[in-house]
């Protein structure tokens, strides 16, 4: 196993080195975050040992099982699925850097509270549905100004990027027509003053479109860990 994500990671850092190269772009600018579900500690372990450190969680069932095995080792988390509002305070527990899947108000304003009397602030990406799919979560692109001005109100909240997930499909031009749309809010929340300068977008099968597109960030699961028993969709409902 070790060998295999090993080498499985080599061969990712090539990929996104190679995508930069076509659109011109300087590797350094986009970041590898290793999307861990239902991959054990065990093998998060083995990509720490081979300098990776970015890590993205779905579940907060997940995070707190692997939490201590984890724990000696640096590392930043960021949680990338659909969160309930009743488990932000878990968010905070577990030591999450980062909520890259910010896409209600309600869910907001109760990090927000918890943050408050916590006295922390976390960093937040705001999740957009760029596929239109009413499979996916995230805010309405249309909503973007809207959203992003309510949510910078709230002062523990770090606004630091956006983040969506392509459609899935062959058609290539379909799946650039989401990421472009992410680039297309980045620009306009950018004008109105919001940092939003992370882009976190493209997964094991699109990535080399996303860092075409912008993306700063790749998450990037089963091409490191290999397959997973169910279809993404099963992970991406925190309530199953
Ligand atoms: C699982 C997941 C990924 C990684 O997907 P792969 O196709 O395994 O690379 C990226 N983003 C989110 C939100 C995910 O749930």
């Amino acid at each position: 196993m070790e060998t295999t994500i090993q080498n499985n990671i080599a061969s990712i850092l090539g990929r996104i080195e190679n995508a930069c190269k076509r659109a011109n772009r300087d590797p350094e600018d986009v970041k590898l975050l290793l999307a861990t579900k239902t991959v054990s500690a065990e093998n998060i372990k083995i990509a720490f040992n081979h300098h990776q450190s970015l890590i993205g969680e779905n579940k907060i069932q997940e995070i707190k099982a692997k939490y201590e095995s984890l724990k000696p080792f640096p590392h930043q988390k960021h949680f990338i699925g659909h969160l309930q509002t009743n488990k932000v305070k878990e968010l905070i527990r577990y030591d999450v850097d980062c909520i890259q899947s910010l896409d209600r108000l309600r869910l907001a304003e109760k990090l927000q509270n918890r943050l408050e009397y916590e006295d922390r602030t976390m960093d937040a990406y705001l999740q957009f549905n760029t596929s239109f799919e009413e499979s996916k979560f995230g805010m309405h692109p249309d909503q973007a100004v809207k959203f992003a001005l309510e949510v910078q109100q709230f002062d523990r909240i770090r606004i630091k990027g956006l983040m969506t997930i392509g459609l899935f499909s062959a058609e290539h031009e379909k799946v650039r027509k989401c990421f472009k749309l992410l680039k297309g809010i980045q620009l306009q929340l950018l004008d109105k003053g919001i940092p939003v300068n992370e882009l976190s977008m493209g997964m094991s099968g699109d990535l080399e479109i996303a860092i075409e597109e912008g993306a700063t960030m790749v998450r990037v699961g089963t091409a490191v860990f290999g397959k997973r028993e169910h279809p993404d969709s099963y992970y991406w409902n925190e309530g199953k």
